[in-house]
C-alpha cells in the first residue's frame, strides 16, 4: 500500500455504509483520520454502523443531519445515493470535496487501474479483461461491483499487479485524481437520466474515466460511436479506438472473419463462443485492453473458446434435445431484450414479463420477427401479449411464474430452437433480484432434465 499523509488528523465523513462505506471507514481511519459515518438505516439494525463502532469509529445513523458537516475536510460517499442529498447540498455550498470510494483505493494503490464503463456491457467486458489477463500470466486483481471492494484490492494490491474495475457512472461521478492506465468507454444510451439529468450531465460523469490520463495512458473507445469518441477527444490519454462494424487501421476490429489488433490477426471470429453483436463489442473492446498490457493471443482465444457469458447475461445455461436455453435476466428493460433478441438467428421462445412501470412495450415489437412464441409472467404480462399479438406471433401464452414458464415455452418448442428468457422488464414484482430470478430459471432447466 502506498503511504498518503494526506488523510492524517482529517475529519472525513463517510456517507453511506453498505460493503464500500465500511471498507472505506477502516482505510481512512488506518491512514490517521478521524472518522465520522453516517448512514440512513436506524441504529438497532445497522448491524454495519455496530461493527464500525466496535473500531472505534463514530456512527450516526437514522438521517443525515446538516450538524455533521461541522469541521469536515471530505465526505466519502457511496455511489447510490444522490447529490441532491440535502446534506450533499449543503457539503457542495461549503466547498467539501466529495468522492467515491474508488478514489481512496486509487491514492495508496501500489498496481495500476484499467477502468471500464459504458451504459451496458461494464461487467462482462470487465470479466474478459479479468479473464484474460490471468491467463496471460499478468496478475489482475478485479475490484469493484464484481469481486471485493476496490479500497479493499488496493490496500494488498502489488506494484506488478494490474486492478480491473468497472465504474459507474456514479462512482466517476466523485472522481477527483484517479488516473487509470487503461480506460475504456463502451457505449452510452439515454440512461440513468433520473440520476443525472440531462445526457450531457451523464455524459460528464463518464468523461472523468479519461480526465487525469496523460500521454502515457490509453483511452479505448467505441469507433462506432460518435458521441463516445468526441468525449476521448477532449483528453490526453492515447485513443485506442475499436470497432464491430469497420475496418480500422489502428486498435480492435474484424477483418475477413478475423479478430484483429492493429494490423495483427488474433483469432477466428467463428470460434467465439459468446453469441450477439453486443459481446463482439465488448471482445473487441476487451482485446484491445488486454493486448495493450501485454496479453497474449493464446490467451485471448482461450478466454473466447470457453466462456459462455455473465452469469443472467444471456447466459448458456444447457441443451435439452437440441433446444437450446439461455438465461438474461438482467435485462430489465426493452433495450436489453432488444440486444439479446439480436443475438440469435434460430427461432426464439422468448420468456417475459415482470415489474409494471408503466411504460408500453411497443419499441420492442420490430425485434419480435425471429420470436415464435411468447411465455408471459408477471404484472406486464398482458401488455406484452398485446404487443407480441400485433406482431404477429402465432404461440402466446401466459403462465404465473418462472417455473411454469419453462415447460410451457419447452412443449411449444422444437428441435433448433432457442429458448430465452430475457424479461425485458424488472423482477421486483415477484423476485427480490434479477440474479434470484435467473435462478428460478436456470432450477427449471435443470428440472427439465
Ligand atoms: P453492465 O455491467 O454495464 O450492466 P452487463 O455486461 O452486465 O453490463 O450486460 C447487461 C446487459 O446489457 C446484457 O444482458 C445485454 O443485454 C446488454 N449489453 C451488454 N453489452 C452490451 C453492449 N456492448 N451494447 C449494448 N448492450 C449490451
Amino acid at each position: 500500500m502506498k503511504t498518503t499523509n494526506f488523510y492524517q488528523d482529517k475529519h472525513i465523513l463517510i456517507l453511506g455504509l453498505a460493503k464500500s462505506g465500511s471498507a472505506a471507514a477502516k482505510l481512512v481511519q488506518q491512514l490517521g483520520a478521524s472518522v465520522v459515518v453516517n448512514d440512513k438505516k436506524p441504529y438497532e439494525e445497522n448491524e454495519a454502523a455496530r461493527q464500525l463502532e466496535k473500531c472505534g469509529i463514530k456512527v450516526v445513523c437514522g438521517a443525515h443531519p446538516l450538524e455533521l458537516l461541522e469541521g469536515i475536510h471530505m465526505i466519502v460517499k457511496n455511489p447510490g445515493i444522490p447529490y441532491s442529498n440535502p446534506l450533499l447540498v449543503e457539503a457542495a455550498k461549503r466547498s467539501i470535496p466529495i468522492v467515491t470510494e474508488v478514489e481512496l483505493a486509487a491514492q495508496i494503490s501500489e498496481a495500476p487501474f484499467i477502468g471500464i464503463t459504458g451504459s451496458n456491457g461494464k461487467t462482462t467486458t470487465t470479466t474478459l479483461v479479468f479473464k484474460m489477463l490471468e491467463e496471460s500470466n499478468k496478475k489482475p486483481l478485479i475490484a469493484g461491483n464484481i469481486g471485493t471492494v476496490a479500497c479493499e484490492v488496493a490496500q494488498s494490491a502489488k506494484a506488478d499487479e494490474v486492478i480491473v474495475t468497472e465504474l459507474s457512472s456514479f462512482q466517476l461521478m466523485g472522481i477527483d485524481t484517479f488516473q487509470p492506465k487503461i480506460a475504456a468507454l463502451l457505449n452510452l444510451f439515454e440512461a440513468h437520466l433520473d440520476y443525472h439529468g440531462t445526457k450531457e450531465e451523464y455524459a460528464k460523469a463518464k468523461a472523468n474515466i479519461f480526465k487525469n490520463q496523460s500521454e502515457g495512458d490509453y483511452a479505448v473507445v467505441n469507433a462506432d460511436d460518435a458521441f463516445v469518441m468526441g468525449i476521448a477527444e477532449q483528453y490526453k490519454g492515447k485513443i485506442v479506438p475499436f470497432s464491430a462494424t469497420k475496418q480500422l487501421k489502428t486498435g480492435a476490429y474484424v477483418r475477413d472473419g478475423y479478430v484483429c489488433f492493429n494490423d495483427e490477426q488474433v483469432m477466428k471470429v467463428s470460434d467465439i463462443v459468446l453469441p450477439g453483436q453486443h459481446n463482439l463489442e465488448n471482445i473487441l473492446a476487451a482485446v484491445a485492453m488486454v493486448k495493450l498490457y501485454g496479453g497474449s493471443n493464446e490467451a485471448i482465444h482461450k478466454v473466447l473458446t470457453t466462456f459462455t457469458g455473465v452469469k443472467h447475461r444471456v447466459q448458456f445455461v444447457g441443451e435439452i434435445n437440441g433446444r437450446k436455453f439461455y438465461n438474461d435476466s438482467k435485462a430489465t428493460n426493452i433495450l436489453a431484450t432488444k440486444v439479446a433478441l439480436s443475438a440469435f438467428s434460430q427461432p426464439i421462445i422468448l420468456l417475459a414479463g415482470g415489474l409494471d412501470r408503466g411504460n408500453e412495450f411497443d419499441d420492442l415489437k420490430p425485434s419480435l420477427e425471429g420470436v415464435k412464441a411468447i411465455i408471459t409472467f408477471g404484472q406486464t404480462a398482458e401488455k406484452i401479449e398485446r404487443v407480441a399479438s400485433e406482431a404477429g406471433i402465432q404461440f402466446i401464452k401466459r403462465v404465473d411464474n418462472v417455473e411454469q414458464a419453462v415447460p410451457a415455452a419447452y412443449e411449444l418448442s422444437e428441435n433448433g430452437d432457442i429458448i430465452l428468457l430475457s424479461p425485458a422488464c424488472a423482477s421486483w414484482d415477484q423476485f427480490k433480484t434479477f440474479e434470484e430470478r435467473g435462478d428460478m430459471f436456470i432450477q427449471s432447466v435443470h428440472k427439465l432434465k
